[in-house]
């Protein structure tokens, strides 16, 4: 066992931040460091700001994301299209895809994807909320924005499945050469997904 060199507030403080992702148990002793250093300008605040949004963070009931408020406040905004929904496996790809801000519409974000191996069925997801969304006939397109793994690609086939019912295109995203990618260190999955996937001039 390694000597300690702090009191045990301090030490539970450093194995909790250790747990964030990115944050490994150095970056953990340097970012504690670095909050009681600034005591007053980063870590009362900090503390607030926690106490805050563990006590106001909620699961929206319409789209599965993670907001203060259900509604959240994408579901809420006005501005944004009724029309088109794009289903994503976490709320960490609905963020990605708000940061590009390529388009104006709204989400539903799944928890996860299907993996019978793991155990997790479609009951799992938030694929029957999916459905009611579309069976209220404001959608007419539903972009399937899941990853480009097995269980990404079983996931969008079983939406696709379940949606066929319904009068809604059901698109998913282009697999291929990535903006600034050179072909000569692409794998051969890629390349192969880019050729079929190969769009007029
Ligand atoms: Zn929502």
């Amino acid at each position: 066992m390694s000597k300690r060199i702090a009191g045990p507030e301090i030490e539970r403080l450093v194995q909790l931040l250790a747990k964030v992702p990115g944050l490994g148990p150095r970056s953990a002793r340097r970012a504690a460091l670095h909050l009681i250093k600034k005591k007053e300008q980063l870590f009362v605040p900090l503390t607030a700001a926690m106490g805050e949004a563990v006590e106001k963070v909620r699961v929206c009931s319409t789209c599965g994301n993670v907001d203060t408020s259900d509604p959240c406040t994408i579901c809420t905004d006005p501005r944004r299209e009724d029309a088109t929904l794009i289903v994503v496996e976490d709320v960490a790809d609905l963020w990605a895809l708000e940061r590009a801000a390529a388009m104006n519409v709204r989400y539903h974000v799944l928890g996860g994807t299907l993996s019978p191996l793991d155990g997790v069925g479609p009951d799992d997801l938030n694929i029957k909320t999916l459905i009611a969304r579309v069976a209220s006939g404001v959608v007419s397109e539903v972009i399937l924005a899941v990853n480009a793994t097995v269980e990404g690609q079983t996931t969008a086939h079983y939406i696709t499945d379940q949606l066929s019912s319904f009068e809604v295109k059901v698109t998913r995203l282009a697999h291929g050469v990535p903006v600034g990618g050179e072909l000569d260190y692409l794998d051969e999955g890629t390349l192969t997904a880019a050729l079929k996937s190969r769009t007029a001039f």
